[in-house]
């Protein structure tokens, strides 16, 4: 009998395994996990707590009194046990640093697009700027507990700066293997943070494949998304988040951009949760929002088939040709009787202009992605005009000022005297 509160369960196969038998160094099933370089993982693991009995000792009203951004609030939900061998799982981490994790109290937010109210759940103001801090925190808390001083992980740019600007502030050492071509905000960031940062000439799928190789070879804990299990379950909080910001109540409809498919599969479970402790009894529809120029979801969904195709968008954040957690990804829309939507670059674009014009919000592309598909979803006609909708908004648009360049040009410089004079000549104008 495990002495755990908690087990992995395999996506694929459906094994149990105590956590003992997984940690600290085993991240797949045992049994039938596989990592292939430009594939989609095979036996994902995912975690899943004793339900029955939660939901026993549930009140919801109790739980509603509870504030979002604070995961450490409903801790048996989470998989981590103190090294003291109590059962509070955050138990021996002070309470004070897990403050210092809170994230913003006013994440949920609505504004009205062509007359419609839209909500959206916006992370671009947690520490490093991004929605992974989510997964990074859980990450990097395990770490502590493991007692391993040292994480790698591999990344567009976001996960790799969460988890830089997280092992910061723990006193962790962070090794992130990123592609060469990152943006210069994202790169900046980390080098800041003090990471150790290995530049790969190559795409995020070949920076992918080497993090992992070397975290293996060297005994580094691994926060590779989607590999590390950790990383799905803490982006869990975010639906949590938004069911507690709601109030109990939860959008009809939420757009999510999709990349590796982790931020989706990681939302279905907090979803998933949430009607298994008896909180809620339908989950929202998720629709997995990807760029014409890195679609493996979408296709997949399509088809059935996975086939490797290089992502070359510039929602960085999404660019992911081989989605390494493809398989639940596709899991958590099946169940959620979710549908995909493939946009340009162009739209994306667009939707970054008009979020930061309408709501004062900067966005990095793939977050607007979140816009863009629903934009598209409204001219095809394919949303009900009084379903509930939520956007996922996942990083900041200062991480990558290139994108920002496309849309966002210089304005001219002129001396006082030039201003003075084209001022009162225009305002002259006015008069005529
Ligand atoms: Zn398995």
């Amino acid at each position: 009998m495990s002495s755990f509160h908690y087990l992995y369960k395999c996506s694929a196969c459906g094994l149990k395994w105590p956590p003992e038998r997984i940690e600290p160094d085993g991240y797949l099933c045992p049994d039938c996990g596989k990592w292939q370089t430009q594939r989609p993982l095979e036996g994902a693991l995912r975690i899943e707590y004793d339900y029955a009995s939660l939901r026993r000792s549930m009140d919801r009203a109790r739980f509603l009194s509870l504030s979002p951004g604070r995961m450490w609030e409903y801790s048996q939900l989470w998989p981590l046990k103190s090294a003291t061998g109590t059962d509070e799982p955050f138990a021996g981490i002070a309470r004070s640093r897990l403050e210092s994790f809170a994230l913003p109290q006013n994440q949920l937010g609505a504004w009205e697009v062509d007359g419609v109210r839209v909500e959206f759940l916006d992370d671009t103001r947690n520490l490093t700027g991004s929605f992974k801090d989510r997964a990074s925190l859980l990450v990097a808390l395990k770490a502590l507990q493991l007692g391993m001083r040292e994480i790698s992980a591999s990344s567009t740019g976001n996960a790799g700066t969460s988890l830089a600007g997280i092992c910061a502030r723990l006193g962790l050492t962070a090794h992130i293997w990123v592609p060469a071509a990152i943006p210069k905000g994202k790169l900046l960031q980390l080098v800041a943070y003090g990471a150790r940062v290995y530049l790969v000439n190559g795409d995020y799928d070949a920076a992918f494949d080497i993090g992992l190789e070397m975290a293996m070879k060297h005994g580094w804990y691994n926060r590779n998304t989607g590999f590390n299990p950790l990383t799905i379950e803490g982006k869990k909080s975010a639906a949590y988040d938004i069911f507690l910001a709601l109030r109990g109540s939860l959008p009809d409809i939420v757009f999510v951009p999709t990349g590796d498919g982790v931020v989706l599969a990681g939302l279905h479970k907090g979803f998933w949760e949430l009607r298994e402790l008896g909180l809620i009894e339908t989950l929202p529809r998720l629709v997995a929002v990807q760029s014409e120029r890195g679609d493996a979801v979408c296709r997949y969904v399509r088809t059935g088939k996975f086939e490797y195709v290089p992502a070359t968008t510039i929602a960085d954040s999404i660019s992911a040709g081989a989605p390494r957690n493809l398989f639940m990804a596709a899991q958590a829309l099946r169940e959620t009787n979710g549908l995909t939507v493939a946009v340009s670059d162009e739209s994306i674009l667009a939707a970054q202009r008009r979020v930061a014009r309408e709501t004062g919000l900067l966005v990095e592309p793939a977050a607007a992605a979140s816009l863009a598909g629903y934009l598209k979803f409204r001219a095809d006609d394919l949303l009900d005009p009084s379903a509930r909708t939520l956007l996922l908004f996942t990083g900041h648009g200062l991480k990558d000022p290139a994108a920002l360049e496309r849309w966002a040009e210089r304005p001219p410089s002129r001396t006082a005297e030039e201003w003075r004079k084209l001022l009162s000549d225009k305002s002259a104008g006015a008069r005529d």
